[in-house]
């Protein structure tokens, strides 16, 4: 079993322990109110809906769990209630067939008990992606040092760790070691014209699952691009090469589309039952937070701000139905999916939930594989719907409302955890100079170049957006103003030696930037003027520099980056 399925099987065996180890306390009590509600009509009445939801929260959590008798028989007792049997013997017997089979597990040694929980709930994750990191490993096989060299220093400007062989061999065996996230190949070597095509037809042979490759060649005439295309190649750059164009190439290989997990909302009154479903999703890579009173979702949906909510139909306090209502009279969550979740399979009932603006129903218990491609199907609908909304279309970056908005988010946050952020206005030099020496499109080119450097060296938690045409603001967090410096002086340094192409000549472009500190500058507004101060004395001051204003000199003399 692989590490990560073990870990969930693990996980679900705590969780089936747990049950069985609450199951007499929950008992007991039960039949205390069942006693109780038998002294009179009035009584019966008032503890008559307790009963029932402990009947039907032990349907569900025993048969999300695997224990399907203890389901069966709390089928029974809440099928009694609702006066589909004579109520009184029949929940009486459930009482006591319960209670047997609640000995019975306890009487198991303890490594069986988990175990007596049918099978059926098992399910093989999905090998979970690591998209925490956006930097690649690639290899790269070419024997030309100049090509090589070239390469190795774009690659390396965005943050790529890059590993380079001179022959096939070599290389071959590397990538058997330690897969790469993506291959660069040189196709022609001293073996043969065709040693690099052989080579990668091999390896995607031999490996079963193709990797991410582009293929550099002097040739690019028809054959030579077949053979490329039947060895599984995905891209094809003839030398010269430019590398920036190959760079873009790689990334676009590599990146996932959207690389921050999808981020679920659990709102189930049954806590095993919500940690099961939680478990579930996290396995298939999702972020999920549970709340296990309908009254605190408001406050989680503002906080954890989810693509989607899984909602229990039955609940005390208020239905599933309900609270989709009360969220859905709130314009800021009226896209937001909603999926229910219920042991319910009246389809009348289903109907209604689907009025209340609910996208889909999954009856409990779920199937893995069924919850998570339902839940991720309509996640990712609303997370590429919020990204026509919130991101800007050519870079990708957030755009400038939603930057701003972020980062008084954040400035909020940081407030209550006391800890130190730092901004940076970052601005390309000249730019006018290369639309009108260059072309539009050429203009263009860099400020993707710039937007996919931020993204790729900066970490998953920094807000960086496009505050206006080749302006960009960055938040850093949890770092001080000369840490943010050295970052973002780095960025400069290797910005300043990319290489563009337009026409036929080549060009380099450098930014300016200005740096301030928060909490010095409490707010977004305040933060925003004083790097966009420290900016303007960058430019200034002969621009190509960054420069930050610090505490002393917040009266308008900010210092430059050592
Ligand atoms: P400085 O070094 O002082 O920043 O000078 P600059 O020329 O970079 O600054 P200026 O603000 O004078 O010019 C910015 C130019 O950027 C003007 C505008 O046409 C161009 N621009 C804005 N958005 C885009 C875009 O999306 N694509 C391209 N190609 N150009 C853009
Ligand atoms: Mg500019
Ligand atoms: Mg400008």
């Amino acid at each position: 079993m692989s590490s990560s399925a073990s870990s969930l099987h693990d996980k679900l065996n705590q969780l089936r322990q747990r049950f069985i180890d609450q199951l007499p306390a929950r008992l007991q009590l039960t039949v205390g109110l069942w006693q109780q509600s038998q002294a009179s009509a009035e009584a019966q009445a008032r503890l008559g809906p307790e009963l029932h939801r402990f009947f039907h929260s032990l349907k569900g959590t025993g048969r999300s769990l695997g224990f399907e008798r203890i389901a069966l028989l709390a089928e029974q007792g809440e099928a009694a209630l609702d006066g589909q049997a004579p109520a009184g013997q029949v929940v009486e017997q459930v009482f006591v067939h319960l209670a047997e089979e609640q000995q019975r597990l306890q009487s198991l040694p303890e490594q069986q008990r988990a175990l007596a929980a049918m099978t059926s709930v098992e399910f093989s994750p999905k090998p979970v992606q690591t998209r925490s990191k956006r930097q690649r490993l690639i290899y790269l096989c070419d024997d030309e040092p100049d090509q090589v060299s070239q390469l190795l220093h774009h690659l390396r400007c965005f943050g790529h760790e890059v590993v380079h062989f001179e022959d096939t061999d070599t290389f071959f065996n590397a990538v058997i070691t330690r897969r790469p996230d993506a291959i660069i190949m040189d196709v022609q070597f001293p073996q043969g014209n065709t040693a690099g095509t052989e080579t990668l037809a091999s390896l995607n042979k031999l490996t079963g699952e193709p990797l991410p490759s582009i293929v550099l060649s002097a040739h690019g005439d028809f054959h030579s691009r077949l053979s490329a295309v039947r060895a599984g190649c995905n891209g094809y750059f003839t030398k010269p090469v430019k590398p920036l164009d190959l760079m873009l190439a790689v990334d676009e290989l590599t990146t996932p589309s959207d690389e921050e997990p999808l981020r679920i909302l659990i709102v189930d009154d049954e806590p095993e039952v919500a940690a099961y479903h939680a478990l579930l999703l996290e396995q298939a890579g999702m972020a999920v937070q549970q709340v296990n009173h309908p009254a605190d979702a408001l406050t989680a949906l503002e906080r954890f701000s989810p693509d989607l909510l899984l909602v229990d139909v039955y609940m005390p306090v208020c239905s599933g139905e309900e609270l989709a209502n009360i969220i859905r009279q709130q314009p800021e969550h009226v896209g937001l999916p909603i999926i229910y979740l219920s042991s319910e399979t009246d389809s009348q009932k289903q109907l209604s939930a689907m009025t209340a603006g609910v996208e889909a129903f999954i009856t409990k218990p779920v199937i893995p594989d069924e919850l998570v491609s339902a839940v991720t199907l309509r996640a990712e609908r609303l997370r590429l719907l919020r990204s026509l909304m919130t991101r800007d279309s050519m870079t990708g970056l957030y755009n400038h409302s939603t930057t701003t908005e972020l980062i008084s988010k954040a400035l909020a946050q940081a407030h209550r955890d006391n800890t130190e952020h730092a901004m940076a206005m970052i601005d390309i030099d000249h730019f006018k100079a290369v639309n009108d020496t260059h072309g539009h499109l050429a203009g263009d080119q860099v400020i993707i170049t710039l937007a996919r450097l931020l993204k790729t060296r900066l970490r998953m938690s920094d807000i960086i957006g496009r505050y206006g045409g080749e302006e960009f603001v960055v938040l850093l967090k949890g770092v001080s103003d000369e840490r943010a410096c050295e970052l973002i002086d780095a960025l400069r340094h290797d910005f300043a030696q990319v290489d563009f192409h337009a026409g036929g000549t080549r060009f380099r472009c450098t930014f300016s930037a200005g740096i301030s500190r928060f909490p010095n500058h409490p707010s977004t507004e305040s933060l925003r003027l004083s790097a966009d101060q420290a900016l303007y004395r960058a430019k200034h001051q002969g621009r190509n520099q960054v420069v930050t204003s610090t505490e002393q000199d917040d009266d308008g003399l900010p210092t430059d980056c050592p």
